[in-house]
């Protein structure tokens, strides 16, 4: 329904169409004293997204006002639910306090204005968070100079105040955003592929740059952005979109960001977004994290070591040195007694300090936050408390510039914290009572009246009830009349004339009195809680400033996440069955006894006793560095491709190898092609989508780039498939260098092993046992000799008399193609070895009945009767 004009709209409805306006593209959450109300077309699309009533209040033009409501305090919940489907929602509250009882009432409706847009890359609350997980706001431009073909990227997570960028060539922009998997872009919408198109906010077109530089300056208050960094244009346009879009998004106010640090794409391993697609690495195709890469090796203790770890895996390092850094650290903290154990123990109690600081910088902290600032400190203490003594030169660097981050950095707003913050907090800040008793001497003596007061009322009870004679009387508080008496309206009759009470309001079975004192104890409370209450707020605003004064505190919550990573990583290595990759700077490439983390993981989890993963070596020398392996499908070889493939990211993310021992020579670019390429969806054929990542593979692969990849050309027709497969083989084998695997199922393919001297043959092991197939899972030097296919047709379940007929059909086609074969040259020419031009063998003339039931006879198994019966009815089909 479009939005009517606001035309003759009453006082409160003008309100909300000018709220409206200031944010078309959200839906407007208008306070209403307890509950957020929508309208209009707002209420029609949130009553059916959250599945609430849709009703009716008032009218406009004429018209009923569609409405509908959630309540404040259940908020969180539904903004969840809202992001989740796409929305964004504006919440507007009232900037004005209701009157007070006593007070004049007011006049129009309170005022009220937009405090914030919640949008899914802006959000702070842990309730709409996913809390191992980074959620950020990509913003990307083009370099103004029309020429360069580059683009600029800016990536903020508010919620823990990183800022970062980079700049890469256009093409290359696929990657870059596969690996950051933005919650949601601000882009031009035809710079981006069409699958992130949801994720696209509703933004302005991109500033010019001299305003986007003075954006980025103003921001971090510094007179040219030169000061923070040297920021290429494409990067502080990115950085200006970004940081606008933040700044709307808060009303204004914009939260503690680190400046923006320049991510060069040199020194992480290139994952293109078929590889990581294909390999499961954070989540997997369905979104869920449990079988995937991070899911099978992460034993992290804290939500913010998860996502450190996350980030580690999903930008996996090239340099050999940096990797064996983080190598060291998680080896160091095995290899000291209890030390793991002990650490362990203190990240279980940290909080998540950097989601805290984002929601204290966002202004909506909450008294928990303080506690999770002051438990951080602790724990920080506590960490270098454990590692100091067990330090000495030997020590690895990465232990000791972390223990030398977390040692004593804000000890003195530890200390105030800990003075301030109250054993028991409540959940909001308008509850009151987070400070503790004895931090603030007029706190304490407004909280002493208060409580002063409320014991003589107390007291006040069993003296009235025998001064009035009433033994019912009670003295309560009233949400409108404050202290009151309350006796039976018997006794109330009784009472009314007396002097010292004055009566305040009757019900038909109580009346309700004061008394001068009780009256007067009632507006000392009443002051003093406020007091409380206003002091309480403005010691928390301090505090809160003083912790957003202490940039120490980011890197401690670092190298908290840090050393909470080094230690899972070494409890992964501890079993023994995890090792230390060697990693160099060669071209070297061994793995023993490797294996499939996820695949493993599932079949254990599978409990069935014959569910036992095999390991597998896979050696690519230089001599030998690509491998051709054949073998039937289900026979595994895609776990291998994958296990190989999610060996070089662990190594080079710095973690231990599923293996029992591993060389790797770093691996710059990391190719991947496993598994169904299912685009069907996105209107391209499968052939298509298969080509074009074969074209990707080929136009970026070089020697030191490893590539695995699966059944190229399988998409299209024998010959075709066949002809693309080799060409693609000899490319890699030969022109690009590169490490490669290539599994197929075109056993011909075997024949280029004779003519490309570093491609081994490999084949899966199978075993036939009684006419069945048995898959051992097994890789060994060899091709196959046989296609399996049939067999696995029939463990499929496909009839009998259909595999049957197949088998017939392929013992022709295979002596046909023998026949033609013999008849022609094949594989000439040694360098460039032609395709055999093999005709499409024509499918053998259908068999007729008679053929058919003569097949069918099996003369051993017929009694002699049989055998005449079956005479004459072959007879009789002739
Ligand atoms: P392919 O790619 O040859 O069709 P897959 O790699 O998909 O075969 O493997 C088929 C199944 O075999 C997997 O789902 C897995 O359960 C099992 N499998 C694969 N490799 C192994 C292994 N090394 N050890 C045990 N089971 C395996």
């Amino acid at each position: 329904m479009p939005l009517p004009t606001a035309e003759n709209a009453s006082p409160a409805m003008a309100q909300w169409f000018d709220l409206k306006h200031q944010e078309p593209d959200a839906l407007l959450f208008f306070r209403m004293g307890d509950f957020y109300e929508l309208f209009f077309s707002d209420a029609q699309a949130a009553a059916m997204a959250l599945d609430i009533a849709l009703t009716a209040r008032g009218t406009h033009q004429g018209e009923p006002i569609p409405m509908c409501g959630v309540p404040v305090a259940a908020a969180p919940a539904y903004l969840s639910r809202l992001i989740r489907r796409g929305f964004r929602v504006a919440v507007a509250e009232q900037t004005q306090t209701p009157p007070k009882k006593g007070e004049k009432p007011q006049k129009g409706p309170l005022s009220r204005a937009i405090v914030r847009v919640v949008t899914p890359g802006t959000l702070t609350e842990d309730e709409l968070l996913e809390a191992g997980r980074a959620n950020l706001l990509l913003a990307i431009a083009r370099s103004p100079e029309k020429r360069a073909k580059t683009v600029g990227a800016a990536w903020i997570d508010i919620s823990t105040g990183a800022f970062e960028t980079a700049s890469v060539p256009e093409p290359a922009l696929p990657e870059l955003m596969a690996r950051l998997d933005a919650a949601e872009i601000l882009s031009e919408p035809d710079l981006i592929p069409p699958d992130y198109a949801s994720r696209l906010a509703p933004v302005a077109v991109p500033p010019t740059l001299d305003s986007a530089r003075t954006l980025v300056a103003r921001a971090y208050g510094v007179a040219q952005i030169d000061a923070l960094g040297d920021f290429p244009p494409e990067q502080a346009i990115a950085c200006a979109m970004a940081l606008n879009y933040v700044q709307r998004s808060q009303a204004g106010a914009l939260p503690r960001l680190s400046r923006p640090i320049p991510q060069g794409t040199d020194g992480v391993l290139g994952i293109d977004p078929a590889t990581r697609a294909s390999l499961d690495i954070l989540r997997t195709r369905d979104g869920e994290t449990k079988h995937s890469l991070l899911g099978a090796v992460t034993r992290t203790a804290t939500a913010a070591g998860s996502r450190l770890l996350a980030q580690w895996l999903a930008s996996p390092l090239t340099d050999a040195t940096a990797i064996t850094d983080r190598q060291n650290g998680w080896l160091w903290l095995q290899s000291i007694p209890g030390l793991s154990g002990a650490l362990g123990d203190i990240l279980r109690r940290t909080p998540d300090p950097a989601r805290a600081l984002g929601r204290i910088s966002a202004g909506r902290g909450q008294p928990r936050d303080l506690a999770a600032i002051r438990d951080t400190l602790i724990a920080a203490n506590d960490i270098t408390a454990l590692f100091q003594p067990a330090c000495d030169q030997n020590t690895p660097t990465l232990i000791r510039t972390l223990t030398a981050g977390l040692y004593g950095r804000a000890d003195t707003l530890l200390e105030q914290l800990q003075a301030a913050v109250a054993e028991t907090l409540p959940a909001r800040i308008e509850d009151g009572g987070f400070i503790a008793p004895g931090y603030n001497t007029e706190l304490d003596r407004y909280r002493g009246l208060r409580d002063e007061s409320r014991r003589i009322i107390a007291a006040m009870q069993g003296e009235l009830s025998e001064k009035f004679g009433v033994s019912n009387l009670k003295i309560k508080h009233h949400a409108q009349l404050g202290y009151v008496i309350e006796v039976p309206s018997a006794a109330g009759t009784k009472l009314r004339d007396n002097p010292e009470l004055s009566f305040r309001q009757g019900t038909a079975s109580l009346a309700r009195f004061s008394t001068e004192e009780l009256a007067g104890l009632d507006r000392a409370i009443l002051e003093a809680a406020d007091k409380a209450a206003t002091l309480e707020r403005r010691i928390f605003a301090e505090l809160c400033a003083r912790i957003l004064q202490t940039p120490a505190l980011d890197d401690v919550a670092e190298f908290l996440a840090l050393a909470d990573v080094l230690r899972s990583c070494g409890l992964l290595a501890e079993g023994g069955s995890w090792c230390r990759p060697t990693v160099t700077d060669g071209t070297e490439f061994s793995l023993v006894a490797c294996r499939h983390p996820v695949v493993e993981a599932a079949l254990a989890e599978s409990g069935s006793a014959d569910a036992r993963f095999i390991p597998n070596d896979c050696a690519l020398p230089p001599e030998h560095r690509a491998m051709l392996l054949t073998g039937p499908n289900m026979a595994g070889k895609s776990t291998f491709l994958r296990q190989t493939a999610l060996a070089v990211i662990l190594a080079q993310a710095g973690l231990p190898v599923p293996a029992k021992s591993a060389q790797i020579g770093v691996v710059d670019r990391l190719f991947s092609r496993v598994g169904g390429a299912d685009d069907l969806a996105r209107g391209r054929s499968t052939f298509m989508v298969e080509m074009t990542e074969t074209a990707a593979i080929l136009n970026q692969a070089g020697p030191k780039s490893l590539v695995v990849v699966d059944e190229i050309g399988r998409g299209t027709a024998t010959l075709d498939g066949l002809s693309i497969a080799w060409a693609t083989l000899e490319a890699l084998h030969t022109q690009l260098g590169s490490r490669t695997i290539f599994a197929t199922h075109f056993h011909e393919l075997g024949a280029l092993t004779e003519f490309l001297p570093r491609l081994a043959p490999y084949t899966m092991a199978v075993k036939e046992w009684r006419g069945e197939v048995i898959f051992q899972h097994e890789v060994r030097p060899g091709a196959a000799r046989k296609s399996w296919g049939l067999h696995v047709a029939k463990l499929a379940g496909i009839p009998a008399s259909v595999v049957n007929r197949a088998s017939r059909l392929l013992s022709q086609f295979e002596r046909e193609q023998a026949e033609a074969r013999s008849s022609l040259p094949l594989f000439e020419a040694v360098t460039e070895p032609e395709i055999p031009p093999a005709p499409e063998p024509a499918a053998p003339p259908i068999p007729t009945p008679l053929e058919d039931a003569i097949r069918a006879l099996n003369p051993d198994d017929l009694s002699p009767r049989d055998a005449l019966d079956a005479l004459y009815e072959l007879k009789r089909l002739a």
